[in-house]
């Protein structure tokens, strides 16, 4: 197996959301699961850095770019492995478009993923930070997760509960230069109706109580409402979508660290999360802060945007200001979401 041609273009601007990030030295696009761990395994073996790209959804790289292999996951296909009384086994290409997935859930009356409608990305990606939204996380349908572990050169899967799945990290997360996710099995339940829903802004856009159902079309239609509100679905013209969605994560501190007023998610170690938008805008940066090249989104204060011209230096530079205003104010340490390649807060 050779490895595919590369790609006509070989900036990673042209890879991400933030549409940021310098040239690539090598870029490669696989179309099949053989082609990717090829592309992989014989930059490995050849000494050659490698960055996995699947949407460039969650990505800020550097201006300087990438000085080795970008390898593009563009492997395609969806098993339907059972689909029993017990429950659907769907197996997904790590090349697969998450929102497309989720679509075909709905449709299929595949339940447990239709509060994730809408996240950018690709399919593969969405077990490296167990992705959530309103109320749900990937960690909830995953079975298992089939990887090529670039250490021990070979295909290796890991079910559920070996994954070291948590708040926006898993065991692929923590450990960045070892696993390539080939594909993902989801466990989902059937039936027209979406599982209960958890989170209160969207129970309320759907009229019922936090904690009941609601058919599953219309919880897709209400997240991709909410998220369209918040410039949280990818649109080419609309700038407040040029980003990586939320910069930062939500702080997990003591009980006692936060702040009065602040929103307060206890979790079962006992420590307590808040939230950073609350912290931002608190510290003083409210929706559209910084200026014509990068500023925080005019709908959501999470999500430091590209106006057009930027550069990621300058989408730092404010990362870091808001990280610093925000330990000031209040001695919390914001950690960033995103990947960064090749540079650091
Ligand atoms: C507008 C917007 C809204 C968003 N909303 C949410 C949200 O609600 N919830 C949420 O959790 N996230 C959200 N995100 C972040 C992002 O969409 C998700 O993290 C998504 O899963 C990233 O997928 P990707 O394919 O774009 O990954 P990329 O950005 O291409 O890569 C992200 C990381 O995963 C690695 N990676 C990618 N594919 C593979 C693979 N197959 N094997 C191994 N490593 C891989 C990359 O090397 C990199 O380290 C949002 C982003 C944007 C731009």
């Amino acid at each position: 197996m050779t490895v595919p041609d590369p790609a006509p273009s070989t900036t990673l601007a042209s890879l991400t959301t933030l549409r940021l990030g310098g040239p690539a030295a090598e870029l490669v696009e696989a179309h099949d699961e053989a082609s990717l761990i090829e592309a992989v395994s014989s930059a490995d073996a050849a000494g050659i850095p490698v960055l996995v790209v699947g949407g460039g959804s969650n990505l800020v790289v550097a201006d300087e770019g990438y000085p080795g292999r970008v390898v593009v996951v563009r492997n395609g296909g969806l098993d339907d492995e059972a689909d029993t009384c017990g429950g659907a086994f769907v197996e997904v290409a790590a090349g697969e478009s998450w929102d497309d997935v989720v679509a075909t859930a709905v449709e299929r009356g595949w339940v447990g993923i239709e509060a994730l409608s809408g996240i950018p990305g690709t399919a593969g990606a969405t077990p490296i930070q167990n992705v959530g939204a309103y109320g749900q996380e990937v960690s909830q349908t995953v079975a298992r997760v089939r990887t090529w572990d670039r250490k021990l050169r070979g295909i290796r899967t890991w079910a559920a509960g070996d994954c070291g799945f948590g708040y926006r990290t898993s065991r692929f997360k923590r450990d960045p230069e070892r696993f390539v996710v080939l594909s993902t099995t989801f466990q989902f339940g059937l039936g027209d109706l979406g599982a209960p829903v958890q989170y209160a802004e969207l129970a309320s856009a759907l009229g019922i109580a936090t904690g009941e159902r609601a058919p599953a079309r219309d919880v897709r239609e209400a997240v991709l409402a909410l998220r369209r509100s918040k410039a949280m679905v990818l649109d080419p013209d609309d700038h407040d979508t040029w980003s990586t969605g939320s910069f930062f994560t939500n702080p997990v501190v003591p009980a006692d660290q936060v702040p009065e007023g602040a929103p307060a998610w206890p979790q079962p170690d006992g420590l307590v999360k808040t939230s950073a938008a609350w912290l931002i805008e608190q510290a003083g940066f409210t929706k559209g802060y910084g200026n014509e090249r990068v500023r925080l989104s005019s709908r959501h204060s999470l999500a430091v945007t590209n106006r057009g011209g930027a550069t990621t230096e300058e989408v730092l530079d404010l990362a870091r200001e808001l990280q610093s205003g925000v330990q000031e104010r209040f001695g919390i340490t914001l950690v960033n979401e995103p990947v960064l390649v090749g540079c650091q807060l």
